[in-house]
């Protein structure tokens, strides 16, 4: 088995569907993290594509009339008049024993349509996405792992830290809000914005370049806004050395900018 992080990103790919499935569940798991919960029968075809596995919410005008069977096809073939908004969010708990899957969305306010759906959706109401995507699978051969990010990173860096090789180290340096988003994952070291508007803090790229880190060859997983994630990955390239195809930072939003 080829040890490219590439190669085995996308050596799981899975199945692509549209899910339409009931919410049953709405939690807040801290002031400004919604957890919610679907359950349906059709969520056993839901095959586990491990880790970081993401889908992608559709959020169709309220009075559009969806074509039925409301399938990824029948959404494509009529694509160019009803085109849903589409919002990109990570499995946080698949249950195939019950059928459910949680995903826990930041609420940020309500500029985002994800972000404003989520702090008014209530058991009963729909949820319609496509996916999931292939997750990052860690390279075993790692001396050990770097994970870092922001809230909207936490449900893959939970995934992650639950997949990792027990026997290796692992640190995650996560950056919330304050104090009260902090949710208990053992092994997260939380930062602190502290007042600073998300997406303009460098309270993450600060703490990895504070941070004295084990030897060895480390495979770095991270996202979360655009310039903090061209940060951290500056840093650990240019100061730490560490080799470009070792340091993997995804983009989940950008600052001012809508959609993903
Ligand atoms: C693979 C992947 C997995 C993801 N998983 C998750 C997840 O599990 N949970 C999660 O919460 N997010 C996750 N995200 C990030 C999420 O998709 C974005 O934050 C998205 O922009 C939110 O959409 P929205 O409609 O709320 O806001 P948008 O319409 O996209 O943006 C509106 C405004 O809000 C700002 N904004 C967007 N996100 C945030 C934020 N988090 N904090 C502050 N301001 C923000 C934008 O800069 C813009 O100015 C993921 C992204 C990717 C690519």
């Amino acid at each position: 088995m080829s040890t490219h992080p590439e190669t085995r990103r996308r050596s799981r790919r899975q199945e692509t569907r549209l899910w339409r499935v009931p919410v049953v569940r709405v939690e807040r798991v801290t002031p400004r993290m919604a957890r919610v919960t679907v359950r349906h029968e059709s969520l056993a075809g839901l095959a586990g594509a491990g880790t970081d596995q993401n889908v992608m919410l559709y959020f169709f005008p309220d009075d559009t009339e969806l074509p039925e069977p409301l399938t990824l096809e029948s959404v494509r073939a009529r694509w160019s008049q009803v085109r849903p908004l589409t919002r990109t969010y990570t499995i946080r708990r698949h249950d195939p024993a019950t059928n459910e899957v949680d995903f826990d969305l930041v609420l940020h306010g309500d500029a985002g349509p994800a972000s404003a759906w989520a702090s008014r959706v209530r058991p009963g109401d729909e949820m319609i996405f496509v996916g999931p995507s292939p997750a990052y699978q860690p390279d075993p051969a790692a001396d050990w792992y770097l994970l870092a990010g922001d809230e909207t990173a936490l449900p893959a860096i939970t995934a992650i830290l639950g997949a990792l090789p027990s026997e290796k180290r692992a640190i995650a340096y996560v950056e919330v809000a304050d104090a009260a988003e902090e949710q208990p994952i053992p092994g997260v070291i939380w930062l602190h914005r502290d007042g600073v508007p998300a997406g303009e803090s460098t309270a993450l790229v600060d703490a990895v370049r504070a941070a004295e880190l084990p030897e060895g060859l480390p495979e770095v997983w991270m996202a979360g806004e655009r310039t903090s994630m061209l940060a951290v990955r500056a840093h650990l390239l240019d100061e730490r050395g560490y080799p470009r195809q070792r340091v993997r930072p995804t983009t989940y939003w950008r600052l001012g900018e809508s959609g993903n």
